[in-house]
């Protein structure tokens, strides 16, 4: 029977840590979430992160614009909030009314304070391998750190395969991957035999949106499984369940640590943008980065 890697816990161990920082910091640092329009699910990962920015000691500010916000208005607020001082990390929340270039929105953040990590100059210093210095992009950066507690510092040579070749989750996994010295496959839709290439895993991540795509029998014996999906799927009588990528009950007993769906990647996708906001702050006020 596999290892649990307990996401919740350890999130929750993070947010603890980063608290116990904050007081000994002579700034606050200060988190800005914007949101446009009212898409449900948006509405709560909104809440989830300004509530956890406040457990965290920091300043946590909510802007929330209306669905019919123009492209011009939302760059200004990104532009006052750039300049604004007591506000180290900004995010712009997923999506985006349609009339809004998400792309354009999302290069006009600072790089200093796109703690979501997607901006150009953060993928470039992630890609080079200017990880210290780069804002890595949250889900990730919270995966690498769950890999670390099962594996140390130690994963050179590992066979890893990364399942999703997403801008904000499997193409930067995979330069975690490397930046450890794992030898790094990727499969995405058009990969001939998905489940060839898992079955060679040490460590298998998988970011797909496709509810139990790797099966039992997919996974080698002892392997590192981390399940990123997160899919609602009907159980009957109208009901849904949250499920991943992963048959959860039949890998748990093949490998040899593995992440549950909900529990897993998801409270650590948020943790990681905690402490991300609080890397941007002390960068930006030249301090040492406090190690967690
Ligand atoms: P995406 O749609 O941008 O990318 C999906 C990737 O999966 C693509 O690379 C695609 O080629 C690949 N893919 C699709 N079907 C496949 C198949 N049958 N075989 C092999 N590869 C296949 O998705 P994303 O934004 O990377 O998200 C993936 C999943 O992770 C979703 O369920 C999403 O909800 C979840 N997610 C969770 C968190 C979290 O915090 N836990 C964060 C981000 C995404």
């Amino acid at each position: 029977m596999a290892q649990l890697i307990d996401g919740k816990k350890t999130a929750e161990g993070i947010v603890e840590k980063i608290a116990a920082e904050v007081e000994h910091l002579q700034f606050k640092p200060g988190l800005a979430v914007i949101i446009v329009g009212e898409d449900d699910a948006s509405q709560v990962y909104v809440k989830n992160k300004v509530l956890k920015a406040k457990q965290c000691g920091f300043k946590s500010v909510k802007h929330h614009m209306d669905e019919s916000t123009s492209q011009a208005d939302l760059l200004y607020m990104i532009d006052s909030l750039n300049k604004d001082e007591s506000i180290h990390g900004i995010l712009v929340q997923l999506p985006l009314p349609a009339h809004i270039d998400a792309g354009a929105v999302i290069q006009a953040i600072s790089s200093k304070k796109d703690v979501d990590g997607f901006h150009y100059l953060n993928a470039g210093m992630l890609a080079t391998g200017a990880y210290e210095k780069a804002l890595v992009p949250c889900t990730p950066y919270g995966v690498m750190y769950m890999l670390k507690q099962v594996h140390g510092d130690d994963m050179a040579g590992m066979e890893a395969v990364m399942i999703g070749h997403s801008n904000i989750v499997g193409k930067p996994m995979v330069q975690l991957l490397l930046n450890e010295e794992c030898t790094v496959h990727i499969c995405h839709k058009a990969t001939r035999d998905v489940k060839k290439h898992a079955q060679q895993a040490d460590i298998l991540i998988v970011a797909t949106g496709v509810p139990h795509l790797v099966k039992g029998d997919w996974i080698k014996k002892g392997a590192t499984i981390i399940d990123v999906g997160i899919n609602s799927v009907e159980i009957g009588d109208g009901r849904r369940r949250l499920v991943g990528d992963v048959d959860f009950d039949a890998a748990k007993e093949i490998a040899g640590a593995i992440t549950p769906v909900p529990g897993g990647v998801g409270p650590m996708t948020i943790a990681m943008l905690m402490m991300n906001t609080l890397k941007a702050a002390c960068v930006i006020n030249n301090v040492d980065i406090p190690k967690i």
